[in-house]
């Protein structure tokens, strides 16, 4: 169902000079057609909607800026969790769970594209948000040819001690981090068990097992600790205890901005499949 959709947004951003003739506009028989012409503008910056004939600079600056903008505000979140294979042995790897206070709160969950991960490197992926549950179809499906993974994201405190090599904290030993936990499809029902019996995940201190390279990353297996009532986690972990703002974390794009963010041949391209990216080694597309 996406393919016709993204059709209908690409005639908008033009400026009027440039409009997109009539023999562009939606074909007839795509039954989404007036909803995506409508919807298109909207959460679009009027900046980025309107790029007169004459200022193809000013655009690319401004595209260019929104990218830092955004990478700027990735680089300065938290890491993900991971664990080696075997990582921990019999003891597994115990972390404390920071997100919320009582049901009925959520945790965050949203759609995550991954790719480019190198067998046995860590750190060599890549990610950005999927908007296929929104009414614009989503550039990264058509790109990558394949759809986002839901995720539940929550916030963690790791207590593997670790020694930065670079950066302001390099040679100092670090007890106790803060880290995004990335909670896969597969692996949701085990923490919904979790979380229907404590009615929350705030305070839940639990230990990870990751038998081998095929459990996932996070590890396949969760067994409960114990809970860690409010007034110690705040009293001993204080800023450590305050979970991720995941709507900074990860900000939802619009489809103009993630077509932008991976390549702004996408915005114009009138059919994108994932076969049509295999080979792209631009340097402003992601790699596969
Ligand atoms: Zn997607």
């Amino acid at each position: 169902m996406a393919p016709p959709i993204r059709k209908l947004v690409k005639p908008l951003p033009k400026a009027p000079v440039l409009q997109a003739p009539a023999k562009t506009l939606p074909k007839p028989g795509l039954a989404k057609a007036p909803l995506a012409a409508t919807k298109a503008p909207i959460g679009i910056p009027a900046s980025a909607r309107v790029a007169p004939a004459d200022d193809g600079f000013a655009k690319a600056r401004e595209i260019n800026q929104e990218r830092k903008r955004q990478a700027d505000l990735r680089a300065n979140q938290p890491f993900e969790f991971y664990m080696k294979p075997g990582e921990g042995g019999e003891d597994g790897v115990i972390l404390i769970i920071t997100d919320m206070a009582r049901m009925p709160a959520m945790p965050f969950f949203h759609y995550q594209h991954r790719w480019g991960f190198v067998k046995g490197q860590k750190g060599s992926g890549k990610n950005d948000e999927c908007i296929k549950d929104g009414n614009e179809g989503c550039p990264l499906c058509k790109k990558l040819g394949r759809e986002g993974t839901y995720e539940m994201v929550l916030t963690v405190l790791d207590g593997r001690k670790y020694t930065p090599q670079n950066g302001p904290n390099a040679g100092k030993t670090i007890p106790i981090s803060k880290k995004l936990f990335i909670v896969k499809t597969t692996m949701i029902p085990k923490f919904e068990r979790l979380y229907k019996e404590h009615k929350t995940f705030r305070g839940m201190c639990i230990k990870m097992f990751r038998d081998n390279d095929k459990d996932a990353s996070i590890g396949s297996e969760v067994r409960f600790v114990k809970m860690i009532p409010e007034q110690v986690l705040q009293a001993k972990y204080k800023e450590l205890a305050v979970p991720v703002d995941y709507s900074k974390a990860f900000p939802r794009p619009t489809y103009d901005e993630l077509a932008a963010r991976h390549g702004e041949s996408m915005a114009n391209e009138t059919h994108v499949g994932g076969a049509d990216f295999a080979g792209d080694t631009d340097a402003d597309s992601l790699p596969f």
